[in-house]
């Protein structure tokens, strides 16, 4: 996103709808005086909340016709945009939210994501990276349906694309499935490295219910004193429950 100084009135009003805060600077005009701001566009993450808040009258914000690798920004980071891979808006994949149709995650196995970066911190993929090659060096696959996966140089490794390291989206999910036998060995790859990462992140252990309707997973994360919320969450609306387990 940038600010046209010229038409820029320097009144600040869309700075307060900035999803990362104020990445957004005051500037003096050092010839006329004018006040203008200017936004910080390697910190920005190209949402586009400022703009679609309709807050400037002098109509001088605008988002300039990027081109790759930072087109990959906005795919992330603004919900009106779609992924051209998985055609899925927002962070680009089904996510197990629709497990009850898509029936990506069976019995036996968790899913486990690490949604990286939150509003208001973001997320590089040079950070992203990080996590994947903890996770890669365990021999976890990457979910192929995820954005995330194909910006991968390598998904075998979890190094990503050199021209997309540098750059910052509001937030990205790892995905993996993985044999509910190798989830502590996972969560305690993802608590070593978390050290390592310059941004927040939260991890998502997701499983089907036994038939007795116990969570599978709850033993593990005790005895790994993993502090957890149960949490069940379903999309009223998708459809019929096509996934079976069989
Ligand atoms: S709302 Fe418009 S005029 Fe006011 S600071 Fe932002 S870009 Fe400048
Ligand atoms: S596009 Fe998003 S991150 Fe960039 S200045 Fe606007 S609100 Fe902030």
């Amino acid at each position: 996103m940038r600010i046209d100084k010229n038409k820029c009135a320097g009144c600040g009003q869309c700075t307060e709808f900035c999803t990362l805060g104020n990445i957004a600077a005051r500037r003096r005009d050092p010839h006329t005086g004018k006040l203008y701001y200017e936004i910080d566009e390697d910190e920005c993450v190209d949402c586009g909340v400022c703009l679609r808040a309709a807050v400037c009258s002098a109509g001088a914000l605008f988002m300039p016709q990027y081109e790759w690798p930072r087109t990959v920004r906005s795919a992330f980071s603004d919900p009106t945009v779609e992924h051209r891979e998985t055609k899925v808006p927002g962070r680009g994949t089904e996510e197990i939210k629709t497990n009850e149709v898509t029936g990506r995650i069976r019995r036996g196995f968790a899913g486990i994501s690490c949604e990286m970066g939150r509003p208001s911190v973001g997320a590089r993929f040079r950070d992203i990276e990080k996590v994947a090659v903890a996770l890669a060096g365990l021999g976890v696959e990457f979910e192929p349906n995820n954005p995330c996966t194909r910006l991968m140089a390598d998904p075998h490794t979890g190094i990503y694309k050199e021209e997309v390291r540098n750059e910052k989206v509001l937030s990205a999910i790892i995905e993996m499935i993985v044999p509910i036998e190798k989830t502590a060995e996972i969560l305690a790859a993802i608590r070593r490295v978390s050290g390592e990462v310059d941004c927040v992140f939260c991890v998502d252990l997701i499983t089907v219910l036994e038939e007795d309707n116990t969570v599978p997973t709850l033993p593990i994360l005790r005895e790994l004193n993993w502090p957890f919320r149960p949490n069940g969450k379903m999309n009223t609306g998708l459809g019929r429950p096509l996934a079976k387990e069989g």
